[in-house]
C-alpha cells in the first residue's frame, strides 16, 4: 500500500484529508493499533474537537505525538459577515498558502411540513477555470485545487459555531433552534468536478456513519456541465444529488455566457443527463440564472421547456435571478420571473425560485473575495 502523505503545504499530515481506512493506514505505519482511528475520528467528527489534548481516551503519548504531527485542518478565518437577519452567514478563509476562499452558511426556520435546515455552500477551488461571464469566481481564473481537508473543514466550521451556539430564527423564538448541519451543497466557488478525486473524498468523510454521519441525499453537487465527470459520478455508490447549471436553452446562448459549453454542448449534456437519471434513478436540477435581457424572455422559456420535456419529472429547474457582479448584468422583474415560471409549467417542467439572501453581505459566490482583494488594494 502507498504511504499516505500530506496534503498541506506543512509537514503535518491533515487528519481532516483522511477517510478512515485512510486513517487506520497512517496509524499503523506509527505503529498504534488501528481501532484508534474510529476514536480519533469520533473526537472530530462528532465531538467537534480542535484540539489533541481534548481526545482523553488516547493515551497521552499519542496525543502528543499527534499534536507535533498532525494538524486538524487548516483554519485562519479572515473575515466572517453575518446578513442583518442571521439567516446568512459568510466566512473568508485563508489556506496555508494565503489562497482565500469563501463559504457560507444558510440557515432555514421549520416551514409547515418540512423541518429546519442548515446547508453549507462549500468551495472546492480557489478561484475557477471556467470563465462563466456572469460569476465573480470565474472572472478571477484558476488558483488551484483544493485537499479533501480543505473541504471538510469549511462544514466543520459552521457545524463547531452551530454546536456552541444553535441558532433560532428571529421573530420565532418557539421554534426548534438548529444545532448542526443537514445539508451541503458544492456550489462555493470553484468546479466541483474538475477537483473530482478531492471532492469526492472530502464527502466520503462527511458520510462516513463512523464520524459526521451526512447522508448522501444530503449533499449536492453541481456542475457547469463536465461531461466524462457526470457519467463518472452516476456510477459512484455514493449517490449524492446532482445540479447542472444550464443558464440558457440554446448552445449560441449558452457558448456565449458559459464558454465550456463548446467543448460540452447542450446534446452532449442532457444525453449524460438521461444517462445519469437511467442509472440512479433521481431528479437532476437545472440550474438557470436568469439575466433580464439575455436568457429570460417567454421565447426562452419554451426553449427550455421543450429541452427539458423529455426528462418529465425527472428534471426540476431552479430559477436563480443573478446576483449583480462587476460584469453589469441585472435580475428581471418579478413579473417577468412569474411568465417564466408558468411557461415551463406549461411544458410540464417543475420550477422552483431562489429566494434572494445575504444580498447585504455580497452572499453570492466570489463576491466577498472581490470585495476583500479590491479594499486590500
Ligand atoms: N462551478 C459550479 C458550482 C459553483 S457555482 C457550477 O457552476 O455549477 C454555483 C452556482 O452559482 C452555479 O449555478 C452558478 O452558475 C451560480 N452563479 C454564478 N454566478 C452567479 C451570480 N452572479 N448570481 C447568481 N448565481 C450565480
Ligand atoms: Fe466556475 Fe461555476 Fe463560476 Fe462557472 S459558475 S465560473 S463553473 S464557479
Amino acid at each position: 500500500m502507498t504511504r499516505i502523505v500530506s496534503h498541506t503545504t506543512t509537514k503535518k499530515i491533515d487528519l481532516l484529508a483522511l477517510t478512515l481506512p485512510q486513517l487506520q493506514q497512517w496509524l499503523k505505519e506509527q505503529g498504534e493499533p488501528s481501532f484508534r482511528a474510529k476514536q480519533i475520528y469520533n473526537w472530530l467528527y462528532t465531538h467537534l474537537v480542535t484540539d489533541f489534548a481534548e481526545m482523553t481516551n488516547l493515551p497521552q503519548s499519542l496525543r502528543s505525538r499527534l499534536a507535533q504531527e498532525a494538524s486538524i485542518g487548516p483554519i485562519v478565518v479572515r473575515r466572517e459577515l453575518h446578513s442583518k437577519d442571521d439567516r446568512t452567514r459568510k466566512i473568508l478563509l485563508e489556506l496555508p498558502d494565503g489562497k482565500l476562499i469563501e463559504s457560507v452558511l444558510m440557515l432555514y426556520p421549520p416551514l409547515g411540513e418540512s423541518s429546519a435546515r442548515a446547508t453549507v455552500c462549500v468551495s472546492s477551488q480557489a478561484g475557477c477555470a471556467f470563465g462563466c461571464t456572469f460569476c465573480a469566481t470565474g472572472q478571477m481564473g484558476f488558483e488551484r485545487h483544493l485537499s479533501a481537508g480543505e473541504i471538510v473543514v469549511q462544514v466543520l466550521y459552521f457545524a463547531r459555531e452551530l454546536r456552541k451556539a444553535p441558532w433560532v430564527a428571529r421573530g420565532l423564538p418557539d421554534s426548534k433552534p438548529i444545532d448542526h448541519i443537514t445539508n451541503i451543497v458544492l456550489m462555493g466557488m470553484g468546479e466541483p468536478l474538475h477537483n473530482y478525486d478531492n471532492v469526492l473524498r472530502a464527502l466520503h468523510i462527511l458520510n462516513s456513519p463512523d464520524g459526521f454521519n451526512l447522508g448522501a441525499r444530503h449533499m449536492t453537487v453541481s456542475t457547469v456541465g463536465l461531461v466524462p465527470a457526470i457519467r463518472k459520478l452516476s456510477q459512484e455508490p455514493l449517490q449524492v444529488h446532482l445540479a447542472i447549471s444550464l443558464h440558457a436553452p440554446t448552445d449560441e446562448l449558452r457558448g456565449q455566457t458559459m464558454p465550456v459549453n463548446r467543448k460540452y454542448p447542450l446534446s452532449e449534456l442532457l444525453a449524460a443527463c438521461e444517462d445519469y437519471i437511467a442509472a440512479t434513478r433521481r431528479q437532476v436540477t437545472f440550474e438557470y440564472v436568469l439575466l433580464a435581457g439575455v436568457n429570460d424572455t417567454p421565447t426562452h422559456a419554451h426553449q427550455l421547456g421543450e429541452l427539458l420535456a423529455p426528462l418529465a419529472q425527472f428534471a426540476h429547474v431552479n430559477c436563480i435571478p443573478v446576483n449583480a457582479t462587476a460584469a453589469g448584468y441585472r435580475p428581471p422583474g418579478p413579473e417577468a420571473i412569474r411568465t417564466f415560471r408558468d411557461i415551463l409549467f406549461q411544458h410540464g417542467v417543475s420550477n422552483s425560485v431562489r429566494a434572494e439572501r445575504g444580498d447585504d453581505i455580497a452572499a453570492a459566490c466570489g463576491q466577498l473575495r472581490t470585495h476583500f482583494d479590491t479594499s486590500k488594494s
